[in-house]
């Protein structure tokens, strides 16, 4: 019966919301009236519920008896509580009538039921109302039991002007007009869910056709103009729904399906149950321009989403601490489903990028269990990082490599069908993955969820030439040794006297041998590369592998990995430059896109070393510089040579953007001035006529930014000019962020002010800062921040904040390193504690990275 601080009390649940909201978008004003029925389950005087920001004017609740009660209303903002306190005891019983009348303001947070404007053709301003509750914003809209384990259904009403469209979780039942001119847009039942999942969206919007998959209805929803953009999405759209259906064995758990662009949103984009809300440039595309990275970002968000639906909306975790799980299994899904919509695209390959980057941020003494107990539902905020995304959906993949892909599928289509329409815990899914399975699944879990890092694995020749011996410990950058333990499932693949032989085994012991049926000629160690850890090979086996030709004998991921390993040795201290460079060498000799990423990553910070003024004096840095150019170049030209600009009919879609990469290498990081100044004349001509096919749709990113850097002020005015006019967000983006890559101090001044500006939006505002922090004029960079802080975040949500601020992770200056801890600790940027924590640990490891490898480029990359 105790008020548990901000936990609401479990004597009495809601069953049924009946829900009607009267948006006013010019007074940017709402106004509501809900009815909920209720379960009181133990004798009480009081109902608590969430309610935040909202002025309650009327409150009465009828009993099952049919009297009717007038509570006193006790708000508490400062735990977003509103208290009823009746003047008798409400007997158990369902179904008390509780209704409320409230009003409150459309906030311009980009959080709760809030405003978004645009411009449409004619240049008038549009407005839009629409929400975002995960993942306590629900309470902000309308006075409810705002967490994620009061499962109700909700029948949701909008009243607006005739003119506007209105689109909620179900399908619309009625829309009648009313005496006041204004119409009542009604919409059907939905299913039993958490309130973070409802959603409205109110405005001029237009609806695609509906097509359906599996059933289902499913449209595009845009405002007029930016319709045309819709067919993509409505195929990946259709193949998702279809793919997950048959994947889970369980029907889509509602009756429509809208995927909606709204001009602003700070995240991506939200699974609202049957409403999903997104970003423009995430569902709006236009695929005849498109890069492919973009159409895949786009297939993949749209997957990702429609996945939740089943694993998150129709189960769903029982409180925040679960929130890692729907989200590691959402971007499992969204590989899963898009591998399949496109095996050519290789997701998995490219989602090594994003298992990498969980790498860096999890071999910090900062990092965090993925999962950890949740308190307070703002504690949850700091698990939605790469952690949870990317090591989370890493470490699913690897277990169901090693489950086998069907006995995986069947276990978690188990643990639908048992959940369905209610909560978990994160061990139901362990329990019903080791009862399709039979294996421990639950305690090979235990020490990836549980325990933060991850192992390196050492690998070595045994006694026996058919032997190997594996070794595992924490892999962290300071290189302290730790007693941790993991259970590791290592998948080897060998070559034994010419034939390819594998091994699988589950390292949970500091060692194990493998024994081979025959002398071992090379091994490779994390076969496929799913396995979250590092892999250290003894210096004879590594050179037996390069005798092999990795390019021939490694798969793309693998080469990924390797390369990163080299690289996390080179930070850690225990590898040289000198070996990582010869890695690099061996592995990027074709034009995979991914390994070129990892590659590029690293040649971006030896970038950034190389450019920063040198405290030895510029001699010092001069020779740096020159060293990186010429590696840089010695790397892409051959590539390069081999790719040309324009590619082949036929060319397979990796290699097209292989050929971006490349590019950037050649033109940005080896300064390579005929490449630029080719990039720069064929970014002209683009600009001048899109049609004139002068750069391939991948390449357009990467020319605009190697034109930029190449410090020509014309093309950067131009590129402005072109963001201005263009009405696709891809293009719109590509030009924006090739801004961040200008030399000039001037022109870098000018595109950080466009961030406070109102040229671009909230949402795009601090990538665009965030871009110009992580290249050569940090300093510079930085100051601009400081003086700007207010101005800038002041327009953001937290979530976006800690994009501007994580950029700092690029600096790789001391000094600059102590303004910024001085600065965090004199501001109060909303950011938790520990995700603080970890930015400024990856910038100090970075700046003492750099100071070991400045002034010894040229003897290690020469
Ligand atoms: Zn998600």
């Amino acid at each position: 019966m105790e008020n548990n601080g901000y936990r609401l009390p479990r004597y009495a649940r809601p069953r049924r919301y009946e829900l009607e909201l009267r948006p006013d978008l010019g007074s940017a004003t709402f106004d509501g009236t809900e009815n909920v029925l209720v379960d009181v389950l133990e004798t009480t005087d009081r109902l608590v519920l969430n309610a935040v920001d909202l002025v309650v004017s009327h409150v009465e609740l009828a009993t099952p008896g049919g009297e009717v009660l007038r509570p006193e209303v006790r708000p508490d903002p400062s735990e977003q509580q509103l208290t009823l306190v009746f003047p008798k005891p409400l007997a158990p019983g369902d179904s008390h009538r509780l209704t409320l009348e409230f009003s409150g303001r459309l906030s311009d947070h980009l959080r709760g039921f809030y405003r978004s404007t645009y411009r449409d053709e004619s240049g008038g301003e549009r407005v839009i109302a629409t929400t975002q509750f995960e993942s306590t914003d629900a309470r902000r809209a309308f006075p409810c039991w705002d967490e994620p384990d009061f499962k109700a259904t909700f029948q949701v009403t909008i009243v607006c002007d005739p003119e506007l469209a209105a689109f909620s979780n179900a399908p619309v039942e009625s829309r009648h007009p009313r005496d006041d001119g204004r119409v009542e847009v009604r919409f059907a039942e939905t299913i039993a869910m958490s309130t973070y999942l409802v959603a409205f969206v109110v405005g001029p919007f237009e609806a695609t056709e509906p097509v359906v998959a599996a059933g289902v209805p499913v449209r595009v929803v845009a405002t007029p103009a930016k319709l045309r953009l819709a067919s993509f999405a409505v195929e990946v759209a259709a193949h998702a729904i279809d793919f997950l259906a048959g994947y889970f064995g369980i029907p889509y758990p509602g009756t429509k399906l809208d995927h909606v662009a709204v001009p602003d949103f700070s995240f991506g984009a939200m699974e609202n149950l049957g409403c999903v809300v997104y970003r423009e440039n995430l569902l709006l595309v236009d695929p005849e321009t498109a890069a492919q990275t973009e159409l895949q970002r786009i297939a993949t968000v749209v997957a990702h989403e429609t996945a939740h639906m089943w694993f998150g909306d129709l189960v769903t975790m029982r409180w925040w601490n679960g929130i890692w799980l729907n989200e590691a299994f959402a971007t499992f899904m969204e590989l899963t489903t898009a591998d399949a919509y496109r095996p050519e695209w290789q997701v998995w390959t490219a989602f090594g990028a994003g298992k990498s980057a969980a790498m860096v941020t999890d071999a910090l003494r900062s990092t965090r269990p993925v999962e950890y107990p949740v308190g307070r539902p703002e504690e949850a905020e700091a698990m939605f990082d790469v952690l949870t995304y990317q090591k989370g959906g890493s470490v699913l993949r690897m277990m169901e490599q090693y489950l086998g892909a069907d006995t995986f599928r069947k276990g978690i289509s188990h643990y639908l069908a048992t959940h369905a329409y209610g909560n978990t815990e994160t061990s139901d899914l362990w329990d019903a993955l080791e009862s399709v399975s039979g294996e421990p699944v639950g305690s090979i879990m235990e020490s990836w969820i549980h325990q933060g890092g991850y192992p390196v694995v050492s690998v070595e020749r045994g006694d026996s030439p058919a032997a190997v011996v594996l070794s595992q410990r924490r892999f962290v950058y300071d290189g302290r040794s730790s007693a941790e333990r993991w259970a590791v499932p290592v998948n080897l693949r060998a070559s034994v006297g010419g034939e390819v032989h594998r091994e699988r085994v589950l390292l949970g012991d500091p060692l194990d041998t493998v024994t081979f049926p025959g002398p071992v000629d090379w091994v490779v160690v994390n076969d496929g590369a799913w396995g979250f850890y590092r892999t250290r090979y003894s210096p004879e086996l590594w050179q037996a592998l390069r005798d092999a030709g990795p390019a021939g004998v490694l798969d793309p991921l693998e080469r990924l990995g390797l390369v990163s390993d080299a690289w996390a040795a080179v930070v850690s201290a225990d590898g040289d430059l000198g070996d990582w460079a010869d890695v690099a060498a061996t592995v990027a000799a074709d034009a995979d896109p991914d390994v070129w990423g990892a590659v590029l990553g690293a040649l971006g910070l030896l970038h950034l070393i190389s450019a920063d003024p040198d405290p030895r004096g510029a001699e010092g840095g001069a020779a740096d510089r020159g060293a990186l150019e010429g590696f840089a170049h010695r790397l892409a030209a051959p590539v390069w040579e081999r790719l040309g600009w324009d590619p082949p009919p036929g060319e397979d879609e990796r290699t097209a953007v292989g050929r971006g990469r490349v590019l950037l290498a050649l033109g940005e990081i080896a300064s390579d001035r005929a490449v630029a100044a080719e990039a720069t004349r064929r970014v002209r001509l683009h600009l001048a006529d899109s049609r004139a096919g002068v750069l391939a749709p991948d390449v357009v990113g990467p020319a605009a930014q190697v034109a930029v850097a190449a410090g020509d002020a014309g093309i950067w005015e131009e590129l402005l000019d072109a963001y201005r006019r263009s009405d696709k967000p891809q293009d719109k983006l590509r030009y924006l962020y090739s801004l961040a890559h200008t030399p000039d101090p001037g022109l870098r001044l000018r595109t950080l002010e466009l961030s406070v500006g109102e040229e671009v939006r909230a949402q795009d505002a601090p990538f665009l800062v965030a871009a110009v922090l992580s290249r050569p004029g940090q300093a510079q960079a930085w100051r601009w921040l400081e003086s700007r802080w207010e101005d800038l975040s002041s327009r953001l949500p937290t979530n976006l904040v800690l994009r501007v601020v994580e950029a700092v992770t690029a600096f790789v200056d001391a000094g600059l390193a102590t303004e910024v801890h001085r600065f965090c600790e004199t501001h109060d940027t909303g950011i938790t504690e520990l995700r603080l924590a970890q930015i400024l640990e990856r910038m100090d490891l970075n700046v003492a990275v750099a100071s070991r490898l400045r002034g010894t480029l040229s003897g290690s990359l020469g």
